[in-house]
């Protein structure tokens, strides 16, 4: 890996880097410069779910740059309005807002929230948010996020948010009870950073009922678990409801800057001329990437191979993993799957990558795995038996 060493000197020092770089990628696999091949179980955090390289999407990108990068959202943008024509029948809500990061989705999202709140006369719009989410690290979504971490030497944080323990539905309802000042709540369907937390089944209906009963937007983070990855379109059609507003990014341009916000009903209605903009957001080279992100995994039914592949890569851990004291869970909804165990695992990831495979640890001790919806059933199975290795000391 001596060779891929990269000078950082004049990078702000924001991240803790691995000492590899790539310089191609097709598939599920990455390669670096002296040509060794990585199997890639992460896809740059759940980013390149078609894989990399992918033959339609690259063909999209180059047509929409050798004819227009970009104009302005003063003008009507056709490939953003049908982007959003395509969101919407997929996912059933009616109006989209694009940026450029999951961050400025579920801005967008909050700041519908404080719309919706002052519409209805309450100064202090309140949003209620969860411990261990991850949102963003702009100042509202980091002061969303239910991370120390992320929000430390960043204070004062905005004013404005509530917590209360995910998945506990008492919590919420509970601060329905005694605070009038709530008007949404902002929660992720599977929570990612947080270590692939899985709520209860009825979750997300028990906070609907919330929401309808007290006139607060549901409001759904799906920036990793939207596009395809847990199994549906959007995680939360496994449900049987609707949001207000879902905030999506990551997987939508499998890897062009991508940001969507989409809202339902009286929610879409909310953003009027003026209130919200974007220099860069939705135009013309990152929507007909996204369109061809949105029409792939639709045409090719990639969700529903992510359940079928998640199902298999679970199986095959317990099956593995059996009897294996280190381990504490074994889980996944689709394509995010997580291994915890029972003491912090970090250098899994460097041991990984010596053997030309890339996986993820957050929390400390979860393995984190996002692999790509196009990976075949071998490598599925050839992720599964190196990350058991790995585990397994093996
Ligand atoms: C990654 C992530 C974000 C932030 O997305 P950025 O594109 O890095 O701004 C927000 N919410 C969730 C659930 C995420 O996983």
């Amino acid at each position: 890996m001596a060779s891929s060493t990269v000078q950082t000197t004049h990078l702000m020092q924001t991240y803790g880097r691995l000492p590899v770089a790539f310089v191609r990628g097709e598939g599920a696999y990455l390669e670096d410069a002296d040509g060794k091949r990585y199997l890639d179980a992460l896809t740059g955090l759940a980013v390149a779910g078609l894989g990399h390289a992918h033959p339609r999407v690259t063909q999209a990108i180059a047509e929409q740059a050798a004819t227009l990068l970009h104009t302005s959202n003063l003008y009507e943008i056709p490939k953003q309005a049908e982007l959003a024509d395509k969101l919407c029948a997929v996912s059933g809500m009616d109006r989209v807002f694009f940026g450029n990061s999951g961050a400025e989705a579920n801005e967008a999202a909050i700041k519908i929230a404080r719309l919706h709140g002052h519409k209805k006369g309450i100064k202090s719009p309140t949003v209620v948010v969860t411990d261990s989410s991850f949102h963003g690290r702009t100042m509202a979504t980091l002061t969303a996020t239910g991370n120390r971490k992320v929000q430390a030497g960043f204070e004062p944080l905005l004013r404005g948010f509530v917590r209360v323990p995910y998945n506990d539905v008492e919590a919420v309802q509970q601060i329905a009870d005694n605070n009038p000042d709530v008007v949404a709540i902002l929660v992720e369907p599977v929570q990612g950073e947080g270590g692939i937390k899985i709520p209860a089944n009825d979750y997300l209906n028990k906070l609907r009922s919330i929401c309808d009963a007290n006139d607060w937007l549901l409001m759904l983070d799906e920036v990793q678990t939207g596009n395809g990855r847990t199994g549906t379109y959007f995680a939360y059609q496994q449900c049987g409801i609707m949001p207000d507003v879902v905030a999506t990014a990551k997987g939508l341009g499998n890897g062009v800057p991508i940001g969507a916000c989409l809202a339902w009903g009286r929610a879409a209605e909310l953003m009027q001329p003026g209130n919200h903009g974007s220099t860069f957001g939705g135009n013309p080279l990152v929507c007909a990437a996204a369109i061809a992100v949105v029409d792939t995994i639709n045409e090719e039914g990639l969700a529903a191979r992510a359940a079928v592949l998640g199902e298999r890569m679970l199986e095959r851990f317990n099956t593995l993993l059996q009897g294996n004291n280190d381990v504490v869970d074994i889980r996944g909804k689709g394509l995010m799957i997580a291994i915890e165990l029972a003491q912090d695992c970090a250098g899994l990831v460097t041991q990984a990558l010596e053997r030309g495979l890339l996986i993820n640890v957050t929390q400390g001790n979860v393995v984190r795995l996002l692999p790509p919806l196009t990976m075949s059933d071998a490598e599925a199975d050839q992720i599964v038996d190196g990350v058991a290795a790995l585990i397994s000391g093996s």
